[in-house]
């Protein structure tokens, strides 16, 4: 991790988080262009939070894949809503 990078997401010079969470369906189908996968990436390996949000969502969808009955975990749903309230919260300071 590079101060600088991290320093750059906090001043919303990095793809953001907001970005990411938008982009997040896409890129689970592969229909992202190439760059705007880069960048998704890249932020999901320097951003602690997409990180982790992303590990959720993707194991949700892998199982439901295997044709497994899943519910979505109240977790995610929860972790989503105060995921974009942080983010919200952040891009406005
Ligand atoms: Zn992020």
């Amino acid at each position: 991790m590079k101060p600088l990078i991290i320093l750059k997401t906090m001043l919303g010079l990095a793809p953001n988080c907001k970005k990411v969470n938008d982009f997040l369906a896409d890129y689970v189908d592969g229909t992202l262009p190439e760059k705007t996968q880069q960048q998704f990436e890249e932020h999901i390996g320097m951003c602690k939070c997409c990180g982790i949000y992303f590990d959720q969502y993707r194991a949700t969808i892998d199982l439901m894949k295997e044709g497994q009955e899943v519910q979505i975990p109240s977790e995610l749903v929860e972790h989503t809503m105060s995921f974009l309230r942080k983010n919200a919260n952040f891009t406005r300071k």
